[in-house]
């Protein structure tokens, strides 16, 4: 598939780029150590229409293109992967409201998402629920012209933060039990977020989990039809997979230029580290598997915009491998710097603890792999 880039494409990458390197880059530890959501740095993505990207045209975006979202998240986490999240998470709730919502959802939120007033959350995973999806416990009961939602959701991105949330929950109907979509806004009675986690890495992207309890929302905020929650999850996952491979191919770009720099700088027994062959080895395959997994990434989003048939597959296979390739090279990025490398100051150990979880959520590698494998089995 062809995704050679447009000069605007290649435009708005270059300026993030420029924005994070002098605007945040100064200031990533002070994002990792202060553990919260960086309210200045969506500020920022505010003043630039950063958020106007992850939205079609019609409803205040620009471009729209999954490709242009994954340029510009690829350059957001080449210096902060938690700051490339506020974006991530946008996009991963922008997708099923652009796809499945009614007229009056797609201009009531998408509008807002485009400039970043609102903030969206993915409600999926609960307690007993991760990779098994299906075992959520959430309920949705028909009343007062609307539904009554009780449950519990975890390791909820953003939700401290969000305005809206997409809450997967089961509705008995016709004698079983049917996922459907809700769109819950946060200032509901009944909502709480109850808990926010304190973990390894992407520390400046809260992790949360609510409660709903007794949350009543209007017919009106029902996403897609009833019974259609598990082909909104999955829709929704596969571009959310892509954008969050493209983080990850931005992750160990990063950690690869501060090695790479930091080898020409650094002698040892009279010459730079650049110059010895077993670095020369590492650093060479820590740039190909970069770019082996940027490539994928981008073939894996040109398909999403070409809405071709084998997106499941590919969205997969450029979150397994770009995940994976990451967390060799920021690994390894530690180890080129040795002692330096395991101090705070140099930034590569925050990557290495931020690329851990790009292999765990959207669906644990071993769900990539087993997704792959199942479609290649059908061709078979
Ligand atoms: C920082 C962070 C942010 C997150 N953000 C969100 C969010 O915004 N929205 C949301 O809904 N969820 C979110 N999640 C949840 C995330 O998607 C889940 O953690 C993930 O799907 C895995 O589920 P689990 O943690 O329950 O692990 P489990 O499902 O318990 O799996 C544990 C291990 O067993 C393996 N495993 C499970 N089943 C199989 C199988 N059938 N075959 C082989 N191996 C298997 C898994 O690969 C994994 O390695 C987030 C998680 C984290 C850590």
């Amino acid at each position: 598939m062809d995704h050679s880039l447009s000069d605007e494409q290649v435009a708005i990458a270059t300026m993030v780029r420029d924005l994070m390197t002098n605007e945040v880059g100064p200031r990533t530890q002070e994002i990792d150590e202060q553990g919260v959501f960086p309210t200045w740095v969506a500020d920022l993505f505010r003043k630039h229409d950063l958020f106007a990207v992850t939205v079609p045209e019609d409803y205040g975006g620009i471009d729209g293109r999954l490709l242009t979202h994954c340029l510009v998240v690829e350059q957001v986490g080449r210096v902060c992967a938690s700051c490339s999240m506020i974006l991530g998470a946008q996009s991963l709730g922008a997708g099923p409201i652009t796809l499945f919502g009614s007229a009056d959802q797609k201009e009531r939120w998408l509008t807002r998402l485009a400039t970043g007033e609102v903030l969206v959350a993915f409600g999926l995973t609960e307690p007993n629920a991760g990779s098994d999806a299906k075992a959520m416990t959430t309920r949705a009961v028909p009343t007062d012209g609307g539904w009554r939602l009780n449950g519990r959701k975890s390791f909820i991105t953003h939700a401290n933060v969000a305005d809206v949330i997409i809450v997967f929950a089961k509705v008995k109907a016709d004698g079983a039990d049917q996922i459907t979509a809700f769109l819950v806004e946060t200032d509901r009675a009944g909502f709480t977020v109850d808990k926010i986690e304190h973990k390894m890495g992407l520390r400046g992207s809260p992790t949360c989990s609510f409660v709903l309890e007794d949350v009543w929302i209007p017919q009106a905020n029902m996403l897609g039809e009833l019974g259609q929650g598990l082909e909104i999850m999955l829709r929704g996952l596969h571009r959310g997979r892509i954008g969050s491979a493209a983080q990850s191919v931005g992750l160990g770009q990063g950690a690869l230029d501060i090695a790479a720099a930091y080898a020409t700088q650094r002698e040892q027994f009279g010459r730079p580290l650049a110059r010895m062959q077993a670095v020369q080895t590492i650093v060479g395959q820590m740039a190909t598997e970069i770019e082996a997994a940027r490539q994928l990434v981008y073939s894996a989003a040109c398909r999403y915009d070409a809405r071709a048939a084998d997106i499941e597959r590919f969205s997969s296979m450029a979150k397994l491998f770009a995940s994976d390739a990451t967390m060799r090279v920021t690994g390894d990025a530690v180890q080129i710097m040795g002692g330096y490398g395991y101090m705070v100051e140099y930034g590569v150990e925050r990557m290495m603890r931020d690329a851990k979880v790009f292999q765990i959520f959207e669906g644990a590698n071993q769900i990539q792999q087993i997704t792959v494998a199942r479609d290649v089995f059908a061709k078979a």
